[in-house]
């Protein structure tokens, strides 16, 4: 029989059972810590601690395997193989893991807990023999230091399952961080399946728009970039000539539970002047022009109705809705500019029109 909750009758007198248990030991403990002014009481003492104490060993046993069997029920039933690289921190032989060369759209996601912690968009060919990544989702990987006492361990940061080993300064991608991870220790997930979605937008110098959607409500990371051109991982100065074809562009990587890609795309137009062609304010080039990058037709359904709507309030819109093209991530010293510097955007204020 089960209670309302679903707790099992037996396990709830269990519980109650180990509760008083631990209270009393608790209680003996502090009769211990008192001076002992009677010293034939000492054996009785010491004694009926002992009692306590192993009673309380046995309490903290189950209550542990309670605990311990919930938390499992969350995670994914791992193999011994897995088990060996996730739980005891082991590494995969080189060359040898499904996701070494693996280049699909989509994101990788923790093997025990079911996390995102990677875009295929931040995986690169390092040609070290295990997937490489320049960047994480959000804050989902955090950084330990190895017990070797030279590398950096990468842990998910939900359920501290091993991913491998972050290396900084190699210079493989501008962002300048290899996430060397087994592939072990990871799923992947087909966009269509993703948790997390991503929204490509340009509207002039890319430090201003970066700065409306780092703050926005559902945001969980932007980065700063190119896109739209022609040439391949192209330089601030490259695009700076205006001869590329790109724009300098945001990726934004939000969560659809908290925010929809309809206010995202709303908060682009009310955060730049979308009636300039090729041009905001000062920035002159069209490398600073107006566009959306959909990256699937919802995208482009909602971004074109809302060029509608603006066209219907009288606005000369001359915002661009195009496919999404290879976003190029900027140089390092350009993300998070003003975040970084603390000055705030020259010409992107908020107004609101919708
Ligand atoms: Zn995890």
């Amino acid at each position: 029989m089960k209670m309302k909750n679903g707790f099992p009758k037996r396990q709830w007198l269990l519980l109650i059972l180990l509760v008083l248990i631990a209270a009393g030991s608790g209680l003996t403990r502090v009769f211990l810590s008192l001076p002992v002014e009677n010293p034939a009481n000492d054996r009785q003492i010491i004694f009926t601690g002992n009692i306590i104490g192993a009673l309380q060993r046995i309490a903290d046993f189950f209550l542990d395997g309670i605990l311990f069997s919930k938390e499992k029920k969350m995670y994914n039933k791992l193999t011994p193989e897995e088990e060996r690289i996730i739980i005891h921190k082991g590494t995969e032989p080189p060359f040898s893991g499904k996701y070494d060369k693996h280049f699909e759209k989509g994101a990788y996601t923790c093997r025990r807990c079911g996390a995102e912690l990677f875009e295929s968009s931040s995986k690169f060919k390092s040609e070290c023999g295990w997937p490489s990544f320049d960047d994480q989702i959000g804050q989902s990987v955090k950084r330990l230091p190895d017990a070797d006492g030279v590398r950096t361990e990468i842990l998910c940061a939900k359920c501290d399952a091993h991913l491998g080993h972050v290396f900084l300064g190699e210079k493989y991608t501008s962002k300048n961080t290899r996430h060397c991870v087994n592939s072990v220790s990871m799923d992947f997930v087909p966009p269509q399946k993703q948790k997390n979605q991503k929204a490509i937008f340009a509207s002039g110098c890319f430090w201003g728009t970066e700065y409306h959607f780092k703050n926005a409500p559902g945001v969980i990371s932007t980065t700063v970039g190119y896109t739209g051109g022609k040439l391949d991982n192209p330089t601030y100065k490259q695009v700076c000539t205006d001869r590329t074809g790109h724009a300098e562009a945001v990726e934004v990587v939000f969560d659809p539970a908290k925010t929809t890609y309809q206010k995202l795309a709303k908060l682009f137009f009310e955060t730049h002047d979308f009636t300039q062609l090729n041009r905001q304010g000062p920035d002159i080039g069209i490398q600073y022009r107006s566009a959306i990058f959909f990256l699937d037709k919802q995208q482009q359904k909602v971004a074109q109705r809302l060029v509608g709507e603006l066209k219907k309030k009288g606005f000369d819109v001359k915002t661009r809705v195009v496919p999404a093209k290879i976003f190029w991530p900027a140089e390092l010293y350009h993300q998070d500019y003003y975040q970084k510097t603390g000055k705030t955007p020259y010409c992107h204020v908020y107004k609101k029109i919708f």
